[in-house]
């Protein structure tokens, strides 16, 4: 930064004030936890920014019959509290409550697992994008609803004027399984995410993270799943066929190369159905 150029904090009380904020380049500001880390990956700390955690309804989870609704601020912790036992939510449970460590659990949250550009191995995208979220955002112009797939993909432009406000949920999931493969030596990030869900009309939905530049949902293996009789909830069967319809490209990373991240996927599958059997709605 510049010699004398002053930086400017603010925690906004109200979503008005901090897109009062946003308009004046302040920049959202959540746990920090990766926005801290800009200046490794080569880039600069933004010179205002606004943070969202006093604002109470960014804070919250609401549980309803049908729906549940997130917000931005909710931490990685508190998600794993809440949702902890509430059925069809097993999956995105396992993903805030395995990624990173619990110091950066109790800080991060799940706007910004979202909102963090350029972080393929985001473990709530692909555990969101089974779950077939909206994204709320707050724009300039007023409140947008996106589906999480439009989110992910836009997110680069969407976020110039935007705050992510909140997550919405159906509760139409009777079952769902987060698997990570991390490399050890190469610290925390997970070298491929298979999340997958079950719902109410018994059809799998599965999003892989991280062997792409973005998180994405793999219709080719839920077709070919679909297509099959119901017997392919079967762990060798699903692998086998996660064998056929292997459509990524995979990234090279400093974790990992392309190919490998490919290749993990078909076990990662098999353990993923193993770990949906054993959940209650399907056991
Ligand atoms: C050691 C370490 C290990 C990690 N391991 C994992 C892992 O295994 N899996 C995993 O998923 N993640 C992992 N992470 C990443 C971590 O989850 C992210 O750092 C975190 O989710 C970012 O959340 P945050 O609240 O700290 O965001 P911040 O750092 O505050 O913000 C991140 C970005 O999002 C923007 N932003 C934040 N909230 C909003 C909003 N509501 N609207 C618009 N823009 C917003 C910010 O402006 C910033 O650009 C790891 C991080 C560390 C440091």
């Amino acid at each position: 930064m510049a010699p004398g150029v002053e930086r400017s904090f603010t925690a906004a009380s109200t979503l008005e004030e901090a897109l009062a904020a946003r308009r004046q380049g302040a920049a959202v500001l959540a746990g920090g936890t990766w926005m801290m880390r800009d200046p490794r990956r080569g880039g600069q700390l933004p010179v205002a920014v606004v943070a969202l955690h006093r604002i109470p309804a960014l804070s919250k989870v609401e549980i309803n019959a049908d729906h549940v609704v997130i917000g931005a601020a909710v931490t990685h912790a508190v998600l794993v509290r809440v949702l902890h036992g509430v059925a069809g939510f097993e999956g995105l449970v396992a993903a805030a409550q395995g990624a990173a460590n619990p110091g950066i659990r109790s800080v991060a949250t799940v706007g910004g697992n979202l909102c963090a550009l350029d972080f393929a191995a985001a473990d709530l995208a692909p555990a969101f994008l089974v779950c077939e979220a909206t994204v709320e955002l707050q724009t300039f112009e007023g409140p947008k609803l996106l589906g999480i797939s439009d989110f992910l993909e836009g997110r680069h432009r969407l976020l110039t004027e935007a705050i992510v406000t909140r997550i919405h949920l159906r509760r139409d999931l009777i079952a769902s399984a987060h698997i990570r493969l991390p490399l050890r030596k190469a610290g925390d990030y997970p070298v491929a995410i298979v999340s997958l869900a079950v719902d109410k009309d018994k059809r799998c939905r599965i999003a892989v993270g991280s062997v792409e530049p973005v998180a994405r949902r793999w219709t080719a293996l839920e077709q070919a799943m679909a297509a099959g009789p119901a017997s392919a909830l079967d762990p060798e069967r699903a692998a086998e066929l996660a064998l056929e319809h292997n459509d990524f490209q995979g990234r090279d990373g400093k974790e990992a190369e392309g190919w490998y991240r490919r290749q993990v996927l078909s076990p990662l599958v098999r353990r993923g159905v193993a770990a949906l059997l054993k959940t209650e709605g399907l056991a």
